[in-house]
């Protein structure tokens, strides 16, 4: 039975880029303040969480942040596309490979990200990575992360007209949140190491396999198709 794969984006297959720079200028411009950036943990959140948190220590109230949204996107988008083209994402080791092997044999492939929809598509058309993905869920879809792989799941469904059960499904990510939503969504997790958090962090958060990265070709399949 063919397998949905689910990847997360920053960490896991690109690193690196003009995001945060475009995020804060968007903030800037429509808010006049993107309020304690600087150190801010952004690893496995959301877009529209991020910008909430961010918004909220700036003193402003849930109904300014939901009228200034939209602008914030826009601003963002226009950014991150004129950002990009002199400045791409950088594709982690062996990604590439990865994915073309996991189509090659049949897998069906997805997102779970954080990024809003057009972000992500943004980052990686500049990368040259965003005809594997058909499917995804999206940030834009729900703030919460972990609300996420039920989206994935049933776009999967409509898209190759397959019922996916969680248990036919994987999420690859490279934070303890992606592994919490995977979790959460009653997958299979596998967690990379490439981002900001250990291979002891990933473990501790659940996943079912943890890989330092994906340039070892065979074991990141192993890893993620569990055999
Ligand atoms: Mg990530």
């Amino acid at each position: 039975m063919t397998r949905l794969v689910l990847f997360d984006i920053d960490g896991t297959l690109l690193s690196g880029g003009p995001a945060k720079g475009a995020f804060e200028t968007a903030l800037r411009q429509v808010f006049g303040t993107a309020g304690p950036i600087e150190g801010h943990p952004f690893a496995g959140k959301t877009d529209p969480q991020i910008a909430r948190e961010l918004l909220r220590l700036a003193g402003f109230g849930d109904g300014e942040i939901e009228a200034g949204l939209p602008a914030v996107w826009e601003v963002y988008l226009s950014e991150l596309e004129t950002r990009l083209s002199t400045w791409p994402m950088t594709v982690l080791p062996g990604v590439p490979e990865v994915l073309d092997r996991l189509a090659q044999e049949g897998m069906a492939l997805g997102l779970l990200t954080g990024n809003i929809f057009s972000g992500a598509r943004l980052k990686l058309t500049s990368a040259k990575l965003w005809h594997y993905f058909p499917v995804g869920a999206f940030g834009s879809d729900h703030e919460a992360r972990e609300k996420l792989t039920p989206v994935a799941l049933e776009r999967a469904r409509r898209y190759w007209g397959v019922a996916f059960s969680p248990r036919d499904a994987v999420v690859v990510g490279d934070t303890p949140r992606d592994v919490a939503c995977g979790r959460w969504g009653g997958t299979r997790t596998v967690g990379v190491a490439t981002g900001h958090h250990t291979p002891r962090e990933l473990v501790e958060a659940g996943a079912d396999e943890v890989l330092e990265d994906m340039a070892d070709v065979g074991a990141a399949l192993a890893a993620i198709l569990g055999d």
